[in-house]
Protein backbone atom coordinates (compact mmCIF):
# COMPACT_ATOMS: atom_id res chain seq x y z
CA UNK A 1 0.00 0.00 0.00
CA UNK A 2 1.00 3.77 -0.68
CA UNK A 3 -0.06 6.66 1.65
CA UNK A 4 0.55 10.01 -0.23
CA UNK A 5 0.86 12.93 1.61
CA UNK A 6 1.68 16.28 -0.04
CA UNK A 7 1.75 19.76 0.67
CA UNK A 8 3.39 22.89 1.15
CA UNK A 9 6.46 23.44 2.56
CA UNK A 10 6.27 22.91 6.83
CA UNK A 11 2.36 21.95 6.92
CA UNK A 12 4.14 18.65 9.10
CA UNK A 13 3.76 16.41 6.42
CA UNK A 14 7.43 14.95 7.92
CA UNK A 15 6.28 14.73 10.77
CA UNK A 16 2.76 13.05 10.43
CA UNK A 17 4.53 10.93 7.61
CA UNK A 18 6.81 9.04 10.11
CA UNK A 19 4.27 8.57 12.70
CA UNK A 20 1.74 7.19 10.67
CA UNK A 21 4.59 4.99 9.39
CA UNK A 22 5.66 4.11 12.44
CA UNK A 23 1.83 3.13 14.04
CA UNK A 24 1.40 0.81 10.75
CA UNK A 25 5.05 -0.67 10.76
CA UNK A 26 5.33 0.80 6.63
CA UNK A 27 8.45 2.57 5.40
CA UNK A 28 8.59 6.18 4.72
CA UNK A 29 10.02 8.11 1.88
CA UNK A 30 10.65 11.39 1.99
CA UNK A 31 11.04 12.95 -1.33
CA UNK A 32 11.89 16.46 -0.59
CA UNK A 33 15.23 15.14 1.21
CA UNK A 34 16.22 13.54 -2.40
CA UNK A 35 15.79 16.81 -3.98
CA UNK A 36 17.41 18.71 -1.52
CA UNK A 37 20.42 16.62 -1.93
CA UNK A 38 20.72 17.44 -5.88
CA UNK A 39 20.61 20.92 -4.73
CA UNK A 40 23.69 20.03 -2.45
CA UNK A 41 25.69 18.05 -4.68
CA UNK A 42 24.94 20.69 -8.06
CA UNK A 43 26.42 23.25 -4.89
CA UNK A 44 29.71 20.97 -4.05
CA UNK A 45 30.01 20.39 -7.97
CA UNK A 46 29.93 24.81 -8.95
CA UNK A 47 26.96 23.50 -11.01
CA UNK A 48 25.30 26.61 -11.61
CA UNK A 49 21.41 26.44 -10.70
CA UNK A 50 20.12 27.27 -13.99
CA UNK A 51 22.32 24.67 -16.18
CA UNK A 52 19.31 22.29 -16.30
CA UNK A 53 21.44 19.59 -18.34
CA UNK A 54 24.19 19.95 -15.54
CA UNK A 55 21.28 19.81 -12.85
CA UNK A 56 20.19 16.49 -14.58
CA UNK A 57 23.26 14.44 -15.42
CA UNK A 58 23.87 14.83 -11.41
CA UNK A 59 20.64 13.78 -10.59
CA UNK A 60 20.99 10.94 -13.05
CA UNK A 61 24.42 9.96 -11.72
CA UNK A 62 24.06 9.66 -7.92
CA UNK A 63 22.35 7.35 -5.56
CA UNK A 64 20.46 8.76 -2.94
CA UNK A 65 19.95 6.09 -0.08
CA UNK A 66 18.54 6.88 3.51
CA UNK A 67 19.95 5.25 6.61
CA UNK A 68 18.90 4.55 10.03
CA UNK A 69 20.58 6.17 13.39
CA UNK A 70 21.17 3.04 16.45
CA UNK A 71 17.59 2.09 17.32
CA UNK A 72 15.55 4.65 15.72
CA UNK A 73 12.95 2.66 12.86
CA UNK A 74 12.81 6.21 11.11
CA UNK A 75 15.48 6.31 8.35
CA UNK A 76 16.62 10.13 8.97
CA UNK A 77 19.97 10.03 7.82
CA UNK A 78 20.75 10.97 3.73
CA UNK A 79 23.10 9.95 1.89
CA UNK A 80 23.93 11.33 -1.95
CA UNK A 81 26.65 9.49 -3.96
CA UNK A 82 28.03 7.91 -0.78
CA UNK A 83 28.23 11.28 1.15
CA UNK A 84 25.94 12.16 4.35
CA UNK A 85 24.53 15.30 3.54
CA UNK A 86 21.67 14.68 6.53
CA UNK A 87 22.37 18.16 7.90
CA UNK A 88 23.72 19.67 5.00
CA UNK A 89 20.27 19.64 2.94
CA UNK A 90 18.74 21.81 6.25
CA UNK A 91 20.48 24.60 5.50
CA UNK A 92 19.12 28.33 4.67
CA UNK A 93 21.49 28.13 1.28
CA UNK A 94 19.49 24.86 0.17
CA UNK A 95 16.65 26.24 1.14
CA UNK A 96 16.94 28.80 -1.41
CA UNK A 97 18.76 26.59 -4.30
CA UNK A 98 16.20 23.61 -4.11
CA UNK A 99 13.30 25.10 -6.18
CA UNK A 100 15.07 25.67 -9.10
CA UNK A 101 16.49 22.50 -9.21
CA UNK A 102 13.36 20.74 -8.63
CA UNK A 103 12.09 22.90 -11.30
CA UNK A 104 14.08 20.95 -13.89
CA UNK A 105 12.11 18.12 -15.44
CA UNK A 106 15.42 16.38 -16.10
CA UNK A 107 15.70 16.28 -12.35
CA UNK A 108 12.36 14.97 -11.60
CA UNK A 109 12.47 12.12 -14.40
CA UNK A 110 15.63 10.78 -12.52
CA UNK A 111 14.08 11.50 -8.92
CA UNK A 112 10.57 9.89 -9.76
CA UNK A 113 12.44 6.81 -11.22
CA UNK A 114 14.35 6.25 -7.97
CA UNK A 115 10.97 7.08 -5.59
CA UNK A 116 9.23 4.69 -8.16
CA UNK A 117 11.68 1.69 -7.52
CA UNK A 118 11.53 2.02 -3.31
CA UNK A 119 8.35 2.44 -3.05
CA UNK A 120 6.94 -0.14 -5.09
CA UNK A 121 9.27 -2.30 -2.70
CA UNK A 122 6.72 -2.78 0.02
CA UNK A 123 4.25 -0.16 2.27
CA UNK A 124 5.26 3.22 2.17
CA UNK A 125 3.91 6.30 3.54
CA UNK A 126 5.67 8.66 0.36
CA UNK A 127 5.87 12.42 1.18
CA UNK A 128 6.35 15.13 -0.94
CA UNK A 129 4.66 17.69 -3.92
CA UNK A 130 3.59 15.70 -6.77
CA UNK A 131 3.42 11.90 -4.78
CA UNK A 132 -0.29 11.51 -5.31
CA UNK A 133 -0.86 13.82 -9.06
CA UNK A 134 2.54 12.15 -10.55
CA UNK A 135 4.91 9.43 -8.42
CA UNK A 136 2.14 6.53 -7.54
CA UNK A 137 -1.66 8.29 -9.12
CA UNK A 138 -2.59 5.06 -8.17
CA UNK A 139 -1.68 5.50 -4.53
CA UNK A 140 -4.32 4.11 -1.92
CA UNK A 141 -4.52 7.08 0.48
CA UNK A 142 -4.10 10.79 -0.76
CA UNK A 143 -3.86 13.14 1.99
CA UNK A 144 -3.11 17.06 0.92
CA UNK A 145 -2.00 18.51 3.60
CA UNK A 146 -2.03 22.34 4.82
CA UNK A 147 -1.36 24.93 7.25
CA UNK A 148 -1.59 28.90 7.33
CA UNK A 149 1.83 30.36 6.54
CA UNK A 150 2.48 31.71 10.05
CA UNK A 151 1.46 28.17 11.49
CA UNK A 152 3.79 26.70 9.03
CA UNK A 153 6.56 29.64 9.58
CA UNK A 154 6.57 29.09 13.74
CA UNK A 155 6.67 25.17 12.96
CA UNK A 156 9.99 25.02 10.73
CA UNK A 157 11.66 27.63 13.16
CA UNK A 158 10.97 25.28 16.51
CA UNK A 159 12.46 22.63 13.88
CA UNK A 160 15.52 24.30 12.91
CA UNK A 161 15.85 24.80 16.76
CA UNK A 162 15.57 21.16 17.26
CA UNK A 163 17.75 20.19 14.47
CA UNK A 164 20.28 23.16 15.22
CA UNK A 165 20.68 23.77 11.66
CA UNK A 166 18.68 26.54 9.24
CA UNK A 167 17.35 29.47 9.38
CA UNK A 168 15.55 31.03 13.36
CA UNK A 169 14.83 34.14 12.48
CA UNK A 170 10.82 33.76 12.16
CA UNK A 171 10.73 36.59 8.95
CA UNK A 172 13.33 34.75 6.97
CA UNK A 173 11.49 31.97 7.24
CA UNK A 174 8.01 32.87 6.18
CA UNK A 175 9.37 34.73 3.31
CA UNK A 176 11.20 31.21 2.46
CA UNK A 177 8.12 29.38 2.60
CA UNK A 178 6.03 31.71 0.70
CA UNK A 179 8.70 31.58 -1.72
CA UNK A 180 9.10 28.25 -2.26
CA UNK A 181 5.88 27.46 -2.53
CA UNK A 182 4.70 30.17 -4.73
CA UNK A 183 7.95 28.87 -7.44
CA UNK A 184 6.52 25.02 -6.35
CA UNK A 185 3.00 25.51 -7.82
CA UNK A 186 3.73 27.96 -10.48
CA UNK A 187 6.22 25.73 -12.30
CA UNK A 188 5.48 23.78 -15.12
CA UNK A 189 6.96 19.96 -14.19
CA UNK A 190 4.56 18.39 -12.05
CA UNK A 191 3.74 21.83 -9.77
CA UNK A 192 2.61 21.59 -6.31
CA UNK A 193 -1.23 20.45 -5.96
CA UNK A 194 -3.54 18.54 -4.36
CA UNK A 195 -4.67 15.39 -6.57
CA UNK A 196 -8.57 15.34 -7.34
CA UNK A 197 -9.14 12.49 -5.03
CA UNK A 198 -7.23 13.69 -2.33
CA UNK A 199 -8.64 14.34 0.71
CA UNK A 200 -7.81 18.16 1.99
CA UNK A 201 -6.32 18.51 5.67
CA UNK A 202 -5.81 21.48 7.43
CA UNK A 203 -3.43 20.67 10.48
CA UNK A 204 -3.58 24.54 11.37
CA UNK A 205 -7.12 23.08 12.90
CA UNK A 206 -5.73 20.24 14.44
CA UNK A 207 -3.45 18.72 16.93
CA UNK A 208 -0.71 16.36 14.76
CA UNK A 209 -1.80 13.56 16.63
CA UNK A 210 -5.40 14.20 15.40
CA UNK A 211 -4.10 14.56 11.84
CA UNK A 212 -2.08 10.95 12.22
CA UNK A 213 -5.18 9.16 13.43
CA UNK A 214 -7.59 10.24 10.48
CA UNK A 215 -4.67 9.20 8.38
CA UNK A 216 -4.27 5.70 9.94
CA UNK A 217 -7.81 5.76 10.06
CA UNK A 218 -8.00 6.77 5.97
CA UNK A 219 -5.78 3.87 5.58
CA UNK A 220 -7.73 1.13 7.61
CA UNK A 221 -10.67 2.24 5.10
CA UNK A 222 -8.89 1.45 2.03
CA UNK A 223 -7.20 -2.22 2.90
O1 LIG B 1 9.68 18.88 1.64
P1 LIG B 1 10.84 19.82 1.56
O2 LIG B 1 10.51 21.21 2.02
O3 LIG B 1 12.08 19.28 2.16
O4 LIG B 1 11.12 19.92 -0.02
C1 LIG B 1 12.14 20.74 -0.52
C2 LIG B 1 11.83 21.15 -1.95
O5 LIG B 1 11.89 20.00 -2.81
C3 LIG B 1 10.46 21.75 -2.21
O6 LIG B 1 10.42 23.15 -1.94
C4 LIG B 1 10.24 21.45 -3.68
O7 LIG B 1 10.89 22.41 -4.48
C5 LIG B 1 10.97 20.13 -3.88
N1 LIG B 1 10.10 18.96 -3.91
C6 LIG B 1 9.46 18.66 -5.09
N2 LIG B 1 8.73 17.51 -5.21
C7 LIG B 1 8.61 16.68 -4.19
C8 LIG B 1 9.23 16.97 -2.94
C9 LIG B 1 9.95 18.15 -2.84
O8 LIG B 1 9.55 19.43 -6.05
N3 LIG B 1 7.92 15.54 -4.34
Amino acid sequence: MIIAIDGPSGAGKSTVAKAVAQKLGFSCLDTGAMYRAVAWQALSDGVALDDAEALGNVARTHEIAFGHVEGDPVPRRVFIGGAEVTDAIRTAEIDRAVSPVSAVPSVRAALVDQQRRIGNAGNYVVEGRDIGTCVFPGAEVKVFLTASDEERAHRRVRQNVDRGVGSIDYDEVLADLRRRDELDSSRSASPLRAADDAVLIDSTKHYIEEVIDQICALAADAR
